[in-house]
């Protein structure tokens, strides 16, 4: 017992209560050094605080003759609340004949009064409390074997019920995990692999023993520290990582923390620590980093991309994805006029409202989910060509994005040309916009590819060209029918030279290459003359029209339609 309070790092609560202070003094110096004593001297007091939030006593000390409300009257209100019945109960009495009432009316045991042997009534109280505990944890072993720290059952539980010694601290939910200790098994074997276990516990409890602090191993190479709140770690386990290596005489070993800071008790104990391991998990195979603190900002938007990743299915059968189209003007003529359109996705959410692409696409593009819907956006931006067509006769070619992932597709051309059969349309009135980024990753694959896509009578258009990645080399070989600058040359041309030569440049290496160019991100006017001025062919930006639904784009071809006439 003393043992578990001190590996425990604080005390048990025992309430003595007796309306005679000399008998509450005698008792408090007998059981003040194992346990937290609080008293009472009456009835009434007395089950108040045990209703008292965080009560958590762990025995209650009950004298039976007293004014008001007497032992037996508190031992039957404690029958009647569940959490009171919990608390186990030895009285004390100098009447032989009380005894046998009180079992009956509860009570666990009884101390005789005049108190005589202090080490009796410490035995007696320990008895009582372990036996309550071991009826109340059934079957969970408290301890692991190998280390001695506690189990994740007691562990959690333990935390819980020292809530009131810690309630009013800081607390930190601390979460360490040996980095490859497979490797440490497979290669000095499984011996080696339990001495580094059991000496990271004994260290571990040396290195905090002084402070509230209880320790678990829940589970093979994890540690779980809850303890008194830092407003830093850095540093705080480099004891840890010497002494281990001294220990072990292994070369270094590494440690992850992931550290949950002041955390909320409102939260189930088990909740605390799910945060300090998602930090810690979270710098997994991060060589540069080996203390994480958990982030409720970095938190949040870990679930808001898992909870969009699990919506898209259903989001695409419900008809909540919507494709927008923003025009693409022609400017080189007296008069700018509508060239074509391209199709960007846009996602109402029924409870997260308007979803941007931008928090979507990467994230669907980190795990292939953007296949699926692109190729949404692809069958529908084929209907709407058709759509149009047949309501006003003119051909509005749509743009679509084809992600990189796409390209790896084998049955991509198909896919596109049975699109435009279906519809009606001729392969260049589908036009595809392809990444830079994508080319540099994939060249030579991504050459076939498009050499075959534009064999069937498809354009392609490079995205987002100058980004970072395009080399004057390659497009020397790689076929393209349409470059389009990347937005930021637009967004700086007026805010610095570089950019502004770096456009003329563009606009001239395009000329060279006898395609036309299209500059997006076109906000406003100064932007339009000059790059008029320089001989850009085409522009698209809010300048003209922000990307709009199917219905509002109608405006436009209906112009485009009678200046056509
Ligand atoms: P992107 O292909 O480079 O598309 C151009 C983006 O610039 C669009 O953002 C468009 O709304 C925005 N934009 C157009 N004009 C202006 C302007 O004047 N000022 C500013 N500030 N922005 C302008 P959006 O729709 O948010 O799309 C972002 C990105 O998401 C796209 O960049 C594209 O990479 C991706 N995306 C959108 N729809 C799809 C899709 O259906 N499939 C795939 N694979 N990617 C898509
Ligand atoms: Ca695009
Ligand atoms: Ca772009």
């Amino acid at each position: 017992m003393e043992d578990f309070n001190r590996t425990i790092g604080f005390k048990r609560r025992i309430l003595v209560v007796d309306d005679e202070e000399i008998n509450r003094e005698i008792l408090g110096n007998i059981l003040n050094e194992t346990y937290d004593v609080s008293y009472a001297e009456d009835g009434q007091k007395a089950l108040e605080m045990m209703r008292e939030k965080n009560a958590d006593f762990s025995l209650v000390l009950l004298d039976l003759l007293m004014p008001v409300t007497d032992g037996f009257s508190v031992l039957d209100e404690m029958q009647k609340e569940d959490a009171l019945k919990q608390i186990p109960v030895i009285v004390m009495t100098s009447e032989k004949s009380a005894e046998v009432k009180s079992i009956k009316h509860g009570a666990y045991d009884f101390i005789t009064k005049p108190y005589d042997m202090p080490e009796v009534i410490l035995a007696r109280c320990e008895r009582i409390i372990e036996l309550n505990e071991d009826k109340s944890i059934i079957r969970a072993a408290e301890k692991d074997e190998l280390t001695g720290l506690y189990t994740r059952e007691f562990f959690f539980e333990y935390i819980h019920r020292y809530e009131h010694v810690t309630g009013e601290q800081k607390m930190d939910a601390v979460v360490l995990n040996i980095e490859h200790f497979h490797m440490i098994n497979e290669m000095y074997g499984r011996e080696t692999g339990d001495e580094v276990l059991c000496s990271t516990a004994s260290t571990l409890k040396e290195l905090f023993e002084k402070e509230t602090f209880i320790a678990s191993r829940p589970d093979a190479d994890y540690f779980y520290l809850y303890m008194s709140h830092r407003e830093n770690y850095e540093g705080v386990f480099d004891g840890l990582q010497e002494e281990l290596s001294h220990l072990t005489q292994l070369p270094r070993i590494r440690f992850r923390i992931g550290v949950s800071q002041d955390v909320d008790k409102t939260l189930p104990a088990e909740n605390r620590f799910d945060h300090a391991k998602l930090a810690c998990d979270h710098i997994r195979g991060d060589y540069t980093r080996q203390l994480s603190y958990y982030n409720k900002e970095d938190n949040d938007r870990e679930l808001y991309g898992e909870r969009l990743i699990n919506d898209m299915e259903d989001a695409i059968r419900n008809g909540d994805f919507v494709v927008f189209y923003q025009p693409k003007f022609n400017i080189q003529t007296k008069e700018p006029h509508l060239r074509s359109a391209e199709a960007l996705i846009r996602w109402r959410h029924p409870e997260l409202g308007m979803v941007s692409p931008g928090a979507f696409i990467p994230l669907f593009e980190s795990n292939g989910l953007i296949q699926k819907l692109d190729r949404y956006v692809w069958s529908e931006a084929a209907a709407q060509i058709r759509k149009w067509k047949e309501t006003y006769g003119i051909t509005i070619p749509v743009s679509v994005n084809v992600s990189r992932i796409d390209i790896y597709d084998p049955e991509l051309e198909n896919r596109l040309a049975g699109l435009v059969e279906q519809n009606g349309l001729s392969a260049e009135d589908l036009m595809l916009e392809i990444t830079e980024s994508a080319y540099a990753d994939n060249a030579k694959g991504l050459i076939e590819v498009v050499n075959h896509l534009r064999d069937r009578g498809f354009k392609i258009e490079m995205d987002d060209f100058g980004s970072g990645y395009s080399s004057l080399n390659m497009l020397t070989t790689i076929p393209i029918d349409v470059l389009k600058l990347d937005m930021k040359f637009v967004r700086n041309m007026h805010k610095d030279e570089k950019s502004l030569k770096l456009v003329e440049l563009i606009i001239d290496i395009a000329k060279f290459f006898g395609v036309p160019l299209v500059a997006e991100g076109v906000e406003d006017e100064a932007q339009f003359k000059t790059l008029k001025e320089m001989g850009c062919d085409v522009i698209q930006g809010y300048y003209f029209s922000k990307p709009i639904p199917a219905e509002e784009f109608e405006t436009f071809v209906k112009e485009e339609k009678k200046r056509r006439e």
